[in-house]
């Protein structure tokens, strides 16, 4: 990766099938790297239990939203869930990467694309991938319907084209090995923080 004209700061974004592991991995590293935070994206979804705003999503109403758009404060946004927006904010990365701070996110396909498009040398894309019968046995666990299971099992199988133009995989059949897996790739594909005198 060349130098970055925005700064040294990374963001490495998990993308991959539901099911995948994306948010567990991503929870499971923070706290084993320094200097690596959730990027904290806009939704106009609700708030879950133990969900801070700022933290996991800036929580805000569909008109503030539109706002946001229309003011160009996005790299990119999606209807992600029927009537559930979500949006990437520019100044939060911009920010990050002017500073040094590395960044982690679990963003969905089409996003990460074009905030890969938008900066090529500070974005890490990261596939996280699990085999067939372990995302069957998680959805299952999770209590999703045997057609469902189905449908994105077939879905999966398209998405795992984009692995392609990602930097790395990290195959999620099993959780701990996974996230050592992934915490040595931030370590790798990160730039070394300065050293001050
Ligand atoms: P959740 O509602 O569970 O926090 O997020 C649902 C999904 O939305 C995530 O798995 C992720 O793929 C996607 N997502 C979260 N933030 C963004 C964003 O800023 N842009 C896009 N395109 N997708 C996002």
């Amino acid at each position: 990766m060349a130098v970055s004209p925005f700064g040294p700061g990374k963001i490495f974004i998990l993308v991959g099938p539901g099911g995948a592991g994306k948010n567990t991995l991503m929870k499971a590293v923070m706290p084993q790297l320094d200097n690596l935070s959730q990027l904290a994206t806009a939704t106009t979804r609700d708030p879950r239990p133990g969900e801070q705003h700022g933290r996991e999503h800036i929580f805000m109403d569909l008109a503030t939203f539109e706002q946001w758009k229309d003011n160009g404060w996005f790299v990119e946004f999606e209807e992600v869930t029927p009537e559930k927006y979500y949006g990437t904010p520019k100044i939060a990365l911009e920010r990050a990467f002017a500073e040094g701070r590395d960044l982690i996110a679990d963003i969905e396909i089409a996003g990460a694309e074009r905030i890969k498009a938008a900066y090529p040398d500070n974005v890490v894309l990261v596939f996280i991938w699990a085999h067939q019968d372990v995302l069957a046995e998680r959805m299952r666990a999770r209590g999703t319907s045997e057609k469902d299971i189905q449908e994105r099992l077939d879905r999966a199988e398209r998405e795992y084209a984009f692995a392609e133009q990602c930097e790395a995989l990290v195959v999620n059949d099993i959780q701990t090995q996974a996230a050592d897996e992934l915490r040595s790739l931030i370590e790798r594909l990160r730039n070394p923080k300065p050293v001050h005198a």
